[in-house]
Parts: structure tokens; C-alpha cells; sequence
């Protein structure tokens, strides 16, 4: 079987991480700012961005530090050198194909008639096409490709006929169909809203005079700050020198929390609605060993979401847990794709196998998911070469069968190996012995409490309309 060597370990990405402050106090929020966008990296690694201002400053004065790359090579002491204030919004993204060039890199900075808008979107919009076209119709220039500008267009021909930046909000985002979550601020005022559907995680924070917005909770966490609480899908939260206001942009939609936030894109330590994602992972592991039992030595997961996964498979069947693999944190954005004959081996730099784990034994593998099937296969190979007799795969999502819509790159349907291959033939592709994935009618027990959620990627089922050239089931 010829098999495409193009993918190596993190097949797929989260697209955006949000972060927001506003110091009540007039306090400079920049290191805040910085430490918090930091602990959101893993949710984009290709562009990041922070915007500065100073309520009580002019209004209209925003400073800014934006570029392609980490945070660390971006965000550096020299670049941030002039950027103080006490309002920020920053964004950590990792762009789709045709979007990776410095004019989409976030915050976008907006100037209007009513002074400035600053934007950061984690999500995507399904009708953006439509919305461009409005705006364009009445002459509208676009200097971006992102749904962001879209939206804060939107917004800012709301704030004409409103008589707040909140109301405006809410208005405009009535008329996005899609996932958002975003943070905003205007010359006085921090904005967090997340769509009625509530596919990414958005929360509040608060450290003594400091408001904070965050994609994840883990990120609070970093800047030593308390967990208000999260915003609802369907709220616009409001910040300003008063506290924190409330309103509803829309009531009653059926929720639909990305799951695969919960297997894989969510750091560990988030909470996303009242989930811990640790436990979450930890659960599925427990329902794989209940419905995919095996004999074995040793339970290993493949780093980093499939570890809680193999601890909550081995605490289920009472096989020891084993650390097989050392990964290595420092391959970034900048490593360079071997050509095809050597791609095999990319992924042994960001991996390595301990074979003093797996050695003779037969050995449980559990990792979050399975795309095109190369990752599995190397992994797998791996093993085997490491002295392991026997490699059980066990996979703590369902097959992957549709694309993602809302803001994360699970790829078109014929790249998805399960839509072509059945669950056998996959097992003979990646080398296993076994495998075994998580039953969809399992897929809601590992949130442990009853949280409307999307399984689109697995079930075709979206909970939206989808675009015309969607993929149909
Ligand atoms: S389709 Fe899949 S990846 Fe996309 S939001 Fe739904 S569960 Fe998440």
C-alpha cells in the first residue's frame, strides 16, 4: 500500500486562541497580556498579535505588535517596547490555506467615525460570502481575506444607528451564521461575545483591578488570575470601568460545543463550560477499555493528548501505564518538511520511542485521532522497531468522516482515510494488530454531564446550514 508521506505528528489545528484585558485601575495590563496570549500558543502558531490602549488616553490610539510567527519571536522586548495601556487584545492564529500572509495576522485595528474597533475571532464564519458581498455593494474595501474584518465592518455600520458599542454588537452578530468567539474593544470598553451555538470556549477572569477574556481557562491560570465564569453561547459581555454587563444576542439555539476541543484541541488544564478536559480524556480512555478490551502489557499515549487518554485506558483495565515516547517541545513553526523518501523520519524528530517500555511487550496505543493515516502508521512502525510484539491501537475520537465548517482544519472527505477505508483495512494500513475507536453513542459520556455538543466532523450532522460547496454527506 503507497501511502502520502506529508503529514508528521499534530495533523490538525485549532485555528485561533483569544485573549483580553481591561485594568479598571488604569493599570498597564501589557505583561498580562503577554503571559496569557503565551499560554494560548498551542491554538496558533503561525501568526499573533497584541493591541494596546488607554481608556483614559485619546480615543483612537491604539499601539500594536503583530507578525507571522510565535509569540516569542513577535512579542519580543524591543517590539513591545512602546506598547502600554490598560485595555488589550491579542490572538494567536494558525491560518487555512490562502490566509497565511501579514495582512490576515490579528487584532485587526478598525477606525470609524466613532473613534477605533479592535478585533480578535477564534471560529469561521459560513456565510461570510454573503456578508462581503453586502458590504461591498455599498463600497466597501477589503484589505484582509479574514472573517474578522468582515464582522468588524458589521459592526462598526451597527454602532451608526446604536447607541452603544454593545448594542452594536449584538446587532451584528445576529447576523452571522457560523462559529465566533471574540474579543473587542472599543476606545472604553472590552467586549467578549460567543455564538448561540457555543463552539469554542470563551471565559472570564479576573486578577484584583483586571478583566480578562481567554479562549482557555489554563490561560487565567498563567496570569495567576480567578475564574469568573465562562460566556454563554448566544452573550455579548460588556467590560467597562463598572464591572461586567450582560446581553443576549440570541436565545434558545441548540448548543453545540466542539468536542474535539474536549479530545485534543484544548489544553489539558481548561475547563470549558464546566468540563475539565483532563477528565474528559481521561473518560474517554476509560470507555475504550469497556469497549475495546485486549490482552496487553503496557498502555502508552501518544503525546500530548493522548497520555490522559492511555491513563484513563489503563486505570479501566488494570494494564500498567507506560511514558513510551519523548517528545521534542522545540520543533516549531520553522521545521522544514523533508522531502517525500525522508518524511517518514520527520516524525521521529518530534518523537522517540523508549525502548526500554515497549520492548517484548504487547503494547495498547492510544492517540486522539486518525486523519490521513500516515502519523498511525509511523507511530506504529515505531513501536514494532522498538521491540514491541504486538501495537493495539485505540483512538479516543470516531472516525473522521466530513470536514469542520466552524474554525479547526479537519480536512475535505477523500483525504479522510475512514471515508474511503473500512475500519479493517485501516488496521492493515497503519500495521496494527488491532484497533479501535470510540463509539459515537459513547462520544457524549465523556464530558460526564449532559452539554449539547458537535460531532459533525464525524457524523456529518451540522448544526448549521453549511456552505453551497460544502461536502454532502
Ligand atoms: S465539526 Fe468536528 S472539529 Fe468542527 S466544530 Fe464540530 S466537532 Fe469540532
Amino acid at each position: 500500500m503507497i501511502m502520502n508521506y506529508e503529514n508528521s505528528i499534530g495533523e490538525l489545528h485549532e485555528e485561533c486562541g483569544v485573549f483580553g484585558v481591561y485594568d479598571t485601575d488604569g493599570n498597564d495590563v501589557v505583561s498580562t497580556m503577554y503571559y496569557g496570549l503565551f499560554a494560548l500558543q498551542h491554538r496558533g502558531q503561525e501568526s499573533c498579535g497584541i493591541a494596546v490602549s488607554d481608556t483614559n488616553g485619546p480615543k483612537g490610539k491604539i499601539m500594536s505588535c503583530k507578525g507571522m510567527g510565535l509569540i516569542s519571536e513577535i512579542c519580543t522586548e524591543e517590539n513591545m517596547e512602546n506598547l502600554k495601556g490598560n485595555i488589550a487584545v491579542g490572538h494567536v492564529r494558525y491560518a487555512r490555506s490562502g490566509e497565511n500572509s501579514i495582512h490576515n495576522t490579528q487584532p485587526l485595528v478598525l477606525n470609524y467615525v466613532k473613534g477605533t474597533l479592535c478585533i480578535a475571532h477564534n471560529g469561521s464564519i459560513i456565510n461570510t460570502d454573503k456578508l462581503r458581498e453586502e458590504l461591498e455593494q455599498t463600497g466597501a474595501i477589503f484589505q484582509t481575506t479574514v472573517d474578522a474584518e468582515i464582522i468588524a465592518y458589521h459592526i462598526a455600520r451597527e454602532r451608526l444607528k446604536s447607541k452603544s458599542v454593545e448594542e452594536a454588537v449584538t446587532k451584528a452578530v445576529q447576523k452571522l451564521e457560523g462559529a465566533y468567539s471574540l474579543v473587542l474593544m472599543s476606545p472604553r470598553k472590552l467586549i467578549g461575545a460567543r455564538d448561540p451555538y457555543g463552539f469554542h470556549p470563551l471565559c472570564i477572569g479576573k486578577k484584583g483591578s483586571s478583566y480578562i477574556f481567554s479562549s482557555e481557562t489554563a490561560a487565567l491560570n498563567a496570569v495567576d488570575a480567578e475564574f469568573v465564569r465562562d460566556v454563554l453561547p448566544g452573550e455579548v459581555v460588556m467590560i467597562n470601568k463598572d464591572g461586567i454587563h450582560s446581553y443576549m444576542s440570541h436565545e434558545n439555539k441548540k448548543q453545540a460545543r466542539c468536542i474535539f476541543e474536549y479530545i485534543y484541541f484544548a489544553r489539558p488544564d481548561t475547563h470549558f463550560d464546566g468540563v475539565s478536559v483532563y477528565n474528559s480524556r481521561i473518560m474517554a480512555g476509560r470507555i475504550l477499555a469497556q469497549t475495546h478490551p485486549v490482552d496487553a502489557d503496557v498502555v502508552v499515549g501518544v503525546p500530548d493528548s493522548g497520555n490522559a487518554a492511555a491513563l484513563g485506558y489503563a486505570l479501566e483495565s488494570g494494564i500498567p501505564f507506560g511514558m513510551a515516547f519523548v517528545k521534542n517541545s522545540y520543533v516549531g513553526r520553522t521545521f522544514i518538511k523533508p522531502k517525500q523518501a525522508l518524511r517518514a523520519s520527520s516524525v521521529r524528530i518530534k518523537l522517540n520511542v523508549l525502548p526500554e517500555v515497549v520492548r517484548g511487550k504487547r503494547v495498547v496505543m492510544i492517540d486522539d485521532s486518525i486523519v490521513r493515516g500516515t502519523t498511525s502508521a509511523n507511530i506504529v512502525r515505531m513501536l514494532k522497531n522498538a521491540g514491541a510484539t504486538e501495537v493495539h491501537v485505540r483512538i479516543s475520537s470516531p472516525p473522521f468522516l466530513y470536514p469542520c465548517y466552524y474554525g479547526t482544519d479537519v480536512p475535505t472527505g477523500d483525504q479522510l482515510i475512514a471515508r474511503k477505508y473500512t475500519i479493517d483495512q485501516i488496521r492493515d494500513m497503519i500495521g496494527a494488530d488491532s484497533l479501535g475507536y470510540l463509539s459515537l453513542d459513547r462520544l457524549g459520556d465523556m464530558l460526564g454531564k449532559d452539554l449539547g455538543f458537535c460531532d459533525a466532523c464525524f457524523t456529518g450532522n451540522y448544526p448549521t446550514k453549511i456552505p453551497d460547496n460544502g461536502v454532502n454527506k
